[in-house]
């Protein structure tokens, strides 16, 4: 393990957000608005696809509250979610760099290795048998009905939809219930996923009666459907996202390139006009300001000045971030290294819920 790249990336979270992003209650369709209450204690699970690289939709989306709740005491484990990737397309294209980069995003964010359980979730199959219990609770006009499977299978590169994309909501809740997590930090897309998980709890704990499972919670930003360049959701498969790896002059091309329209004063009218607005709301992001105070200071200045705004902004706020990243990248080994220990720690964790899972439905050969 190379010290260098440990010691940068567990110095991360506080040289890199003098304001930390502010963790607000946990929100979603069904769920209590609760408050998360004091975070110590808590047992967090997060993930990504390994499609592609993290972008800034990850990170206003999800990865700064993930860096907050670490650094205020939470558990956290993250799943490099491999096997998701198919679901959506016929073979997981350069899987393993795709995973490796998106452990060094990870730390370049200010996750800390040693505090949090970082793993791919094909390297921890007692986490995937669950998902055999847990298709039985579930229908398949429940499956059906998801809208966000729904539109992915729009935006699916595949001309046949297969199962696992409409179960794949259920091996999350897989991902998120085997190490019985209560909080998931997600974008707005993954609300209707986490009411599959906590169907599944509660209809898993009802069935066999036992209180195995908790009621897992959303945890939204406050940007939890960050649009791309071209106003629709920025997706790493959308070829409309800005990734935390580019660097400064194709963040510029990128934004150069960004949808907008020929009306010269900038408003912030997200339904009226989605691409000068999600520009209008990157860099009020990057700047710790109000969409309203970053539209009224470009003023008649039109798409170009707003533009260069939205540039500056980004390679300015993500400028540590690179640099980190760029220095994570040159030590393969311990990037590696973080994913081995992961696995170890999830495998023993999904041990453990599996007996329990076993024992609950009588199995015979159950310790
Ligand atoms: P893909 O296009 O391959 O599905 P993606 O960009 O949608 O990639 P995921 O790996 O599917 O990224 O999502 C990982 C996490 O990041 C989820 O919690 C998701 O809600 C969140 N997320 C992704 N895109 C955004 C976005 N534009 N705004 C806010 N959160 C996002
Ligand atoms: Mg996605």
């Amino acid at each position: 393990m190379t010290s260098t790249a440990t010691t940068h990336a567990a110095a991360a979270p506080e040289a890199d957000h003098p304001h930390p992003a502010p963790v607000p209650a946990p929100v979603g369709s069904a769920q209590p608005a609760a408050d998360p209450g004091d975070p110590a204690g808590r047992r967090v699970l997060t993930g990504d696809r390994p499609t592609g690289p993290l972008h800034l939709g990850h990170y206003f989306g999800t990865l700064r509250n993930r860096v907050g709740l670490q650094r205020q005491g939470a558990e956290l484990f993250v799943v490099v979610a491999d096997y998701q990737v198919i679901t959506d397309r016929d073979i997981a294209d350069r899987l393993a760099e795709h995973t490796e980069n998106l452990v060094i995003d990870y730390l370049a964010t200010g996750l800390d290795p040693d505090r949090a359980t970082i793993f791919a979730h094909s390297a921890v199959p007692a986490l995937n048998q669950l998902l055999l219990p847990f298709l039985s609770l579930v229908t398949v006009a429940e499956l059906n009905r998801n809208p966000t499977v729904k539109d992915e299978i729009a935006h699916s590169r595949q001309s046949a939809v297969s199962g696992l994309m409409f179960t794949y909501p259920v091996h999350q809740a897989a991902d998120i219930l085997f190490c019985k997590a209560d909080l998931v930090p997600v974008g707005q897309d993954q609300l209707p996923h986490l009411e599959v998980a906590r169907t599944v709890a509660r209809r898993f704990n009802e069935r066999y009666g036992a209180g195995i499972f908790p009621q897992p919670r959303a945890l939204l930003s406050s940007a939890p459907l960050l649009p791309g360049t071209d106003g629709t959701k920025m997706s790493k498969s959308r070829g409309n996202a800005i990734a935390l790896a580019a660097d400064a002059d194709e963040t510029a091309r990128l934004v150069r390139a960004a949808r907008t329209d020929a009306e010269r004063r900038i408003t912030y009218d997200p339904a009226g006009r989605p691409g000068v607005a999600a520009l209008v709301l990157l860099a009020a992001l990057c700047q710790d300001r109000t969409p309203e105070q970053v539209a009224e200071e470009i003023g008649d200045g039109g798409a170009a000045a707003l533009k260069r705004t939205v540039t500056e902004a980004v390679n300015e706020h993500l400028r540590p971030i690179r640099a980190r990243r760029a220095e994570l990248a040159t030590d393969r080994g311990h990037i590696r290294r973080v994913l081995r220990t992961g696995a170890e720690r999830a495998n023993t964790v999904a041990d453990a819920t599996l007996t329990e899972v076993r024992a609950a439905m009588g199995a015979v050969g159950s310790a």
